[in-house]
């Protein structure tokens, strides 16, 4: 295979845009997945306008379609296992082993969330528990949740959270992350704190149905909203010498370039917040304009 104009690893909304946006302007694309997208848990994706409410499955299977009618973008479903530079262009190795060589690259690899350390919250993660109030929000208004974090974000959360219900209890798992003035204001608006650790979540098929902390109280919760750790699943932003932004993602400018040339990052591999479809696919349309527009400046 020739030299590619432009390899785009991550087919999430943002490699997704990126490839059509290419594919529209005659380049010659592979997009390079293998598929774990991070909202794969969820049934439901909020927030897109035209696409509200969209499985997350059909979204990218439209995406897929669309792509299809441009004859220069391919699709590989396969990993990406190690991206580098050779002299001014790049190199990746797929796992399969084949090598592809590309002028320009689109890093959009999206991000890894590690949970809270509660027994049992991965069967409840997409379904009755959420990360993010503007996605998932709207359907559990004025519902009795929960918000569980270990972290210092744990208050601006709760806060945020209480927006849409407040009904709210705050649970954090035995770590003491909320202030003294952080905890009067929960008290003034009837937030209930819990620092002590959660047993266990009761629920059926997804649906929580109640918080049992260590000391046996029990609170009856129909769901929540979660604060996770955030890591990136690939180092390839740090092993090309991309300069890094304060989440540890890579850092990116104008048109989503990176600090070394020909690397260019899409998504919340790049942004984090706020973490939404129609922001990865707005980046990944950016990223591929600035690409093309790089190439055309090289070839004109
Ligand atoms: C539970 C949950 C619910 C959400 N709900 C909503 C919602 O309702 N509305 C909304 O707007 N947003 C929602 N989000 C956020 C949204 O999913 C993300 O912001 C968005 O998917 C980011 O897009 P992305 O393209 O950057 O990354 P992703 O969608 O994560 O895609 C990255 C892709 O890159 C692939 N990849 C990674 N490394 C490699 C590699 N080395 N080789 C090949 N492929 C690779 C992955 O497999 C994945 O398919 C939700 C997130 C979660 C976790």
């Amino acid at each position: 295979m020739g030299m590619l104009d432009c390899a785009i690893v991550g087919g999430g909304p943002a490699g997704l845009n990126a490839a059509l946006v290419l594919g529209r302007s005659r380049r010659n694309v592979v997009l390079f997945d293998d598929n774990r997208a991070r909202n794969g848990v969820t049934r439901e994706a909020h927030g897109f306008v035209t696409r509200d409410g969209i499985p997350p499955s059909e979204f990218r299977r439209i995406a897929h379609e669309e792509l299809a009618r441009y004859p220069t973008v391919r699709v590989k479903n396969t990993r990406v296992n190690d991206v580098r530079k050779t002299g001014s262009a790049i190199q990746l190795t797929a796992a399969d082993g084949v090598v592809y060589q590309a002028r320009k690259v689109i890093l959009a690899t999206g991000l890894k969330e590690d949970l809270p350390s509660v027994p049992g919250i991965r069967s409840f993660y997409g379904t009755s528990l959420f990360s993010c109030p503007y996605c998932d929000g709207w359907e559990r208004k004025d519902e009795p949740l929960v918000v569980i974090s270990e972290s210092q974000h744990a208050f601006d959360m709760a806060k945020t959270v209480y927006a849409w219900s407040r009904d709210l209890i705050l649970c954090t798992n035995g770590y003491f992350v909320v202030s003294r003035e952080e905890r009067k204001q929960l008290e003034a608006k009837n937030i209930r704190l819990y620092e002590q650790k959660i047993r266990e979540l009761v629920g059926v098929d997804g649906q929580l149905r109640k918080v049992v902390f260590e000391d046996g109280t029990e609170e009856r919760r129909t769901g929540g909203f979660v604060v996770s750790v955030w890591s990136y699943p690939t180092d390839f932003g740090r092993a090309l010498g991309c300069e890094l932004n304060e989440h540890g993602g890579i850092a990116t400018g104008d048109f989503g370039k990176t600090s070394v040339e020909g690397v260019f990052a899409a998504g919340d591999v790049s942004n984090i917040v706020p973490a939404q479809l129609v922001v990865a696919a707005a980046s990944g349309s950016r990223a591929a304009i600035g690409i093309n527009s790089e190439l055309i400046e090289e070839d004109f």
